[in-house]
């Protein structure tokens, strides 16, 4: 029989620029889902000499390595918000992503707002891509992978349009794994 676990915490980091406010926004909607305690920590910065010179934007690992350092002692899941663009080895850039050993998780906005996309600012649409985005990352931190349900948050955003088009929730199958995974 299994034991039931104690669920950890999940600290919301805000960095290089997206508000407190925005995170403390976030953090009721992600409880809602996860049914776990979400709190908005101190806004972490990052200097622009840790970007990728060439590209412009942050390595995923960077960002990690940035993250777990500058909150020795959290306890749980640490889960960024980043404003600036971010890349890993072979993707052009990505919404976001999780190492579940590490259990640190990071989503950025960058493409997510509609001024990237030369569209006017729209913040309830920019909430709720970040939403989805923040959904999609804690469940790979939770070992989810990539669902083919394009209504699934867990389906691979290739563009804010797949974004728009998916759930802020997952789909039964992948809600069964997160659930088996605890
Ligand atoms: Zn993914
Ligand atoms: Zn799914």
């Amino acid at each position: 029989m299994k034991v039931a676990q104690v669920l950890e915490k999940v600290s919301l980091v805000p960095i290089n620029g997206v508000s407190t406010g925005f995170c403390e926004r976030l953090a009721p909607c992600l409880e809602e889902r996860f049914f776990q305690k979400f709190a908005v920590e101190k806004p972490l910065t990052l200097s622009a000499t840790q970007a990728n010179s060439v590209r412009h934007q942050f390595f995923l690992n960077t960002v990690f390595n940035r993250m777990i350092s500058a909150y020795p002692r959290h306890d749980g899941l640490l889960l960024g918000i980043l404003a600036g663009d971010l890349y890993k080895t072979s993707h052009a850039f990505i919404f976001g992503d999780a190492s579940e050993s590490d259990r640190v998780a990071v989503v950025s906005t960058f493409r997510l707002r509609n001024e990237f996309h030369n569209e006017p600012p729209d913040d309830t649409l920019l909430f709720n891509r970040t939403l989805k985005e923040c959904v999609h990352a804690l469940g790979h931190a939770s070992g989810l992978k990539h669902c083919y349900d394009a209504r699934c948050a867990m389906y691979l955003s290739h563009s804010v349009y797949d974004t728009d088009a998916k759930r802020t929730y997952f789909c039964d199958a992948c809600d069964k794994r997160m659930r088996a995974s605890r």
